[in-house]
C-alpha cells in the first residue's frame, strides 16, 4: 500500500502539481538568493516565464562545482533563524557541499523516507536495525526519520561494530535492516565466524543504497539473509536518501518522488534533455524545498526514466537503477571520493611523485584500495647507490624510510577516507602515463558495482 495519496495519483494531477512547485521554486531562489539571481538573469530567464513544464528547460544548470563556489551558506534560500538542521557530503577534503533544511524540509524528507519504508514493505510491527551512519551523512537520520514516521521502532546504531550490530540483531530480532549493501555482507563474513545462521534470524526485509550495488549483490543478499532488499536512491544535494525507491512487490526501477524531485535525463555532454527510455545523466530539481532548492542539478549518476502504472499501484515515474557515473567520483564503502583527492595526499608529502594509481578489488564483500605510487628519481637513485656500495646501514636506513612513508601514507589516506588502504611504492616511470587526460583508476570490481568512468 501506497504510504500517500500523491504516489498513485493520474499524470494529469501529477504535472498541475509539478508545475506549481516549479514555478514557485524558481521564483523563491529568485526573489531569495542572490546568486541565483544573477545566474538566471545572466540566462536571461524571469520566473515569470515558467509558464509550462518543458519551459524547465530554460533554466541553467546548476553542478556540484556551483554549489562549492558558495561554500558554505553561497546558495541558502532560509535564513538561518528558519534552518533546524545541518547535513553535509562526505566529500572528504576540501569543502563539503552543505545542506540545511527548514522545518518544512525535514517534514518533506520524513515523508519521502516514510513513503521509501512503506514501499519496502516496513509498518509499525517492524524492528528496524539503521546501520547507516548517523551524523552528518545523510543515510542515518534520514531514514530515521521515515522509520519514525510509519511507526516502525528504530534501532539507531550507525555503523561499525559488527559484533556488537550481530548480537543484537539476535536478541532485539530486528525484522528489517537499513545498511550499504557491502556492509551486510561484511556482517555475513563476521557473523558466519560466529557460528551465526542469519537465515534463523528475523530479518524479513532490507533498505540498501548510498552505492551501486548489482543484480547478483542482491540475490546474494537476500540468500544469505533471507529477506528481501529493496534499493533506495539519494544525494545529500538534493535531500539525502528519499529521491527515489523501490516497492517490494516488483523491485524493478525506482519510483522517483517526482512531485518533490522533477527529475530529467540529459546527454552528458551535449547536455540536450533526452526522451523518456533514453540513458543519460540524470538532472533533478527540488520542488517543494527550502533550505537550498536547486535548478536543475547534475547529479553524473547515469540512468532512464520510464514512465507506466507499476503492478504496485504506483504511478510515480520510474529510474532504472544507476550504472554509472559520469565523473570519476568513486565510492568505495558507501564513501565517495574523487582520485584526485589522493593526490593531494601524496603532493604534502616527500620522496613521493604524483604518478599513482588507485586500484579497487573486491575481495569477499569488500572492496578493497591499493594506491600505487612512484618515489622520485631522487630517492632510487640514493637507495640504489648504497645498494652498490653494499653499505648495509645505509640500505636499512631506506628501507626504514620507505617503510615510513607507507606508513605516513596509509595514515593520510586513512584520515582523507575511513579505509586503510595497502600502498605500494613503485620505482619512477612505473605507473603508465596516457596523453590526454591521467587513467588515475583501475576498477576491477564486477560491473554493476563499479563506479566511475569506464
Ligand atoms: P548518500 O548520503 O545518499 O550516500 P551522497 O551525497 O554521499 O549521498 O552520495 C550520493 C551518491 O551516491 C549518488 O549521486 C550516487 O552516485 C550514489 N548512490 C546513492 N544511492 C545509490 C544507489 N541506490 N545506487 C547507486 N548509487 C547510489
Ligand atoms: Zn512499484
Amino acid at each position: 500500500m501506497a504510504w500517500s495519496r500523491e504516489e498513485t495519483i493520474g499524470r494529469d494531477e501529477m504535472r498541475q502539481i509539478q508545475l506549481g512547485r516549479l514555478q514557485k521554486a524558481v521564483a523563491d531562489v529568485y526573489g531569495k538568493n542572490a546568486v541565483y539571481r544573477k545566474w538566471l538573469d545572466e540566462a536571461g530567464v524571469k520566473p515569470g516565464d515558467i509558464k509550462s513544464l518543458d519551459d524547465i528547460r530554460r533554466l541553467p544548470f546548476t553542478t556540484k562545482q556551483h554549489i562549492r563556489d558558495q561554500y558554505p551558506f553561497g546558495l541558502f534560500s532560509a535564513s538561518m533563524e528558519d534552518i533546524v538542521e545541518f547535513h553535509a557530503t562526505s566529500g572528504t577534503t576540501g569543502k563539503p557541499v552543505v545542506v540545511p533544511y527548514t522545518r518544512n524540509d525535514i517534514e518533506l524528507w520524513t515523508e519521502v523516507m516514510a513513503r521509501t519504508c512503506a514501499a519496502a514493505g516496513i509498518t509499525k510491527n517492524d524492528i528496524v536495525q539503521n546501520i547507516y551512519g548517523y551524523g552528518l551523512f545523510t543515510g542515518g537520520l534520514g531514514t530515521h526519520y521515515g522509520a519514525i514516521r510509519v511507526g516502525a521502532t528504530v534501532v539507531p546504531m550507525s555503523g561499525g561494530n559488527s559484533q556488537r550490530q550481530i548480537m543484537l540483531m539476535q536478541d532485539f530480532g530486528s525484522t528489517a535492516v537499513a545498511s550499504t549493501p557491502s556492509f551486510l555482507m561484511h556482517l555475513h563474513e563476521v557473523g558466519e565466524q560466529m557460528g551465526v545462521d542469519f537465515k534463523k534470524l528475523k530479518l524479513k526485509t532490507g533498505l540498501f543504497g548510498a552505492e551501486p550495488w548489482s543484480d547478483s549483490m542482491r540475490q546474494a543478499i537476500q540468500e544469505k539473509f533471507g529477506l528481501k532488499a529493496c534499493d533506495l536512491y539519494g544525494l545529500t544535494e538534493m535531500i539525502g536518501p528519499g529521491v527515489s525507491f523501490e516497492c517490494h512487490e516488483v523491485r524493478d526501477g525506482l519510483h522517483i518522488n517526482e512531485d518533490f524531485f522533477y527529475p530529467e535525463v540529459i546527454h552528458p555532454e551535449s547536455c540536450e534533455s533526452l526522451p523518456y527510455g533514453e540513458e543519460g545523466e540524470l538532472v533533478l530539481t527540488t520542488i517543494g524545498k527550502e533550505g537550498m532548492p536547486l535548478l536543475r542539478y547534475r547529479t553524473r549518476d547515469i540512468t532512464r526514466l520510464r514512465h507506466g502504472v507499476c503492478p504496485c499501484g504506483r504511478t510515480l515515474v520510474k529510474m532504472e537503477r544507476i550504472s554509472g557515473r559520469t565523473d570519476d567520483m568513486l565510492i568505495i564503502r558507501g564513501v565517495n571520493f574523487f582520485p584526485s583527492q589522493i593526490e593531494a595526499i601524496i603532493l604534502k608529502r616527500q620522496g613521493v611523485s604524483p604518478h599513482y594509481m588507485v586500484v579497487v578489488d573486491r575481495q569477499g564483500s569488500m572492496d578493497e584500495v591499493e594506491v600505487r605510487i612512484e618515489v622520485t628519481e631522487e630517492f632510487m637513485a640514493k637507495a640504489g647507490a648504497d645498494v652498490l656500495k653494499g653499505s648495509e646501514k645505509e640500505i636499512l636506513k631506506d628501507v626504514q624510510l620507505a617503510r615510513q612513508k607507507i606508513e605516513n601514507l596509509k595514515r593520510d589516506i586513512k584520515d582523507l577516507i575511513g579505509i586503510t588502504a595497502k600502498v605500494t611504492l613503485v620505482p619512477p616511470g612505473t605507473v603508465p602515463r596516457s596523453e590526454g587526460k591521467a587513467k588515475r583508476v583501475e576498477d576491477r570490481r564486477p560491473k554493476g558495482i563499479r563506479t566511475g568512468r569506464p
